[in-house]
């Protein structure tokens, strides 16, 4: 017994080592990536559920790595969090996300962008005057950018974030609670810091046609919202029986791929020249 212990401890060391090289490897990796161009934006549309128009899109990192193809944000951002090079990625993708914007409008297109911003980033890599500075000097207005942000915050953070929001909102900036209803993003979030709009996770969007209880959970947060003056977003819807059953809950905004896919610059082109009214 003790010598198949042993072995299962030396199993489960291997494993974790072979994790940690992975993760030192695309540590390494991610930081010549950007320098590399191996950084690309995906655009999807944020659509009013009556009519199904476009009013904004969320702009999605995604990275090809030149050997191991297309990696996950799921597996990268916590990465780059850790090491610290979420601050550059960041900033990339917010002057990214607003030249694009910028184009687009320019095109004629009435559109926000909203870009995720991780906990991590808060307050120097957003800082407020940067983004302001930002939006002004590509003739953008600060209504057209939100910020969507999300859990993980440690009791020590939560008087910077607070700050942070409260002076990014008063430039006119918008702010998102990204992942509503689930871990950190509850109601605890809502009580310290003020917010444009919710963002219900797609979790609960997921099994609402079969689950009477995740229909009863969406009804309620939509009361709460509307109490609190908030506008909702739900997540990831993928069929019409969800959309109409949000719709019927008073829920004006959705995204998911039943309207479309995150999709690529000139993809999403596509989709808005569809969807011109
Ligand atoms: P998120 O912010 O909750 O983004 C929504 C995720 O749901 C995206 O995954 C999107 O592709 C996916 N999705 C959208 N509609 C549907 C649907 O109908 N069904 C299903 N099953 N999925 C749908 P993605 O692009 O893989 O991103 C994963 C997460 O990575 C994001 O979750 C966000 O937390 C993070 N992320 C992505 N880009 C950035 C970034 O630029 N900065 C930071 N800090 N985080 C990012
Ligand atoms: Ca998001
Ligand atoms: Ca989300
Ligand atoms: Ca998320």
């Amino acid at each position: 017994a003790k010598e198949h212990g042993g072995r299962q401890v030396r199993f489960f060391t291997e494993a974790m080592g072979r994790e940690l090289l992975e993760r030192h490897r695309l540590e390494v990796d991610l930081k010549q990536a950007l320098e590399r161009g191996e950084l690309e934006l995906y655009y999807q549309p944020i659509v009013d559920l009556g009519s199904g128009q476009p009013q904004g899109v969320e702009c999605l990192l995604r990275w090809q790595h030149p050997e191991f193809g297309a990696i996950s944000p799921d597996t990268f951002i916590p990465i780059a969090e850790s090491s610290g090079l979420i601050q550059a990625i960041g900033t990339w993708v917010i002057e990214t996300a607003c030249r694009q914007l910028g184009d687009w409008q320019r095109r004629g297109w009435v559109l926000y962008a909203s870009v995720n911003v991780s906990t991590r980033q808060i307050p120097d890599g957003v800082h407020p005057d940067w983004l302001s500075q930002l939006v002004s000097r590509l003739g953008l207005e600060p209504e057209s950018l939100v910020l969507e942000i999300t859990e993980s915050l440690f009791a020590s953070e939560i008087e910077s974030v607070a700050a942070w929001l409260k002076a990014v909102r008063a430039l006119g900036f918008k702010v998102y609670l990204d992942d509503f209803g689930t871990g950190y993003s509850s109601l605890s979030y809502l009580k310290n810091f003020p917010v444009d709009t919710v963002k219900i996770d797609r979790a609960f969007v997921r099994d609402m046609v079969e689950q009477e209880r995740d229909r009863t959970l969406i009804r309620a947060i939509m009361a709460m919202c509307h109490e609190l003056s908030l506008q909702v977003v739900a997540e990831g819807i993928e069929n019409a029986v969800q959309r109409q059953l949000l719709s019927d809950l008073d829920c004006a905004y959705g995204q998911g791929y039943l309207f479309s896919r995150p999709l690529p610059a000139t993809e999403l082109e596509a989709f808005l020249s569809r969807h011109e009214t």
